[in-house]
């Protein structure tokens, strides 16, 4: 089973992954927990490459092809082989963060970036995606809040996350029964609940 979180910035989906992850391991399942970009020690590179040199200078397409790379590498080196062996895949972010970020915030257009990116994964495609939807204020709150906010691309305005945060729901919209849409802003246990129910019922 592979699961994937998706929302903007501060939207709690590495906690929430960090919860499920807990949760089913205490059900005694096998769960490989990653995240993009990273997730490979190539991944983790790009990861570092986009972070440290940001958008000033690095062009939205080499980024689009960048996060494209480091999911390739995820895709084959332990997505694919995880999922043979039967594990369960929590991943933070996936091809959704492309669209949304560089398809929509970094308006490169969400269908050349999903089909750049199905493409790149040989058209794998999570069986859940735990949508995290937050509006860009609340995301603005949580994310200066969080730890690792260094790490983050945080110093976009309002509107950039607007768009990106639209991105994501109209994926939604577009294959609802592959999503659970949440609001980000219930309570942290709440929306454990939830996301377990949802995960839990898929589970043989
Ligand atoms: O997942 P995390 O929030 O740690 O992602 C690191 C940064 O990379 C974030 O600022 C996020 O906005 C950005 N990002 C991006 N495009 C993606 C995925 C992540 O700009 N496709």
């Amino acid at each position: 089973l592979f699961i994937a979180f998706e929302g903007g910035d501060g939207a709690g989906k590495s906690t929430q992954a960090t919860l499920l992850t807990q949760a089913l391991q205490d059900a005694g399942r096998t769960v490989v927990r990653t995240r993009e970009p990273g997730g490979t020690p190539v991944g983790e590179k790009l990861r570092a490459l986009v972070l440290e040199h940001g958008h000033g200078e690095i062009d939205p397409r080499t980024e689009a092809l960048i996060f494209a790379a480091s999911r390739a590498a995820h895709v084959q080196q332990v997505i694919r082989p995880a999922l043979e062996r039967g594990d369960v895949v929590v991943c933070d972010r996936y091809i959704d963060s492309s669209v949304a970020y560089q398809g929509a915030g970094r308006a490169l257009g969400t269908d050349p970036v999903r089909h750049v990116n199905e493409w790149a994964t040989e058209g794998l495609v999570p069986d859940v995606t735990v949508l995290l939807d937050v509006d860009p204020e609340s995301g603005r709150t949580r994310r200066t809040a969080s730890a690792g906010a260094e790490d983050r691309l945080e110093s976009e305005p309002d509107e950039f996350h607007g768009s990106i945060r639209a991105a994501f729901l109209a994926l939604a919209e577009a294959s609802p029964e592959r999503y659970l849409v949440l609001d980000a802003r219930a309570p942290v246990a709440e929306l454990a609940d939830q996301i377990l129910a949802r995960i839990g019922a898929l589970l043989p």
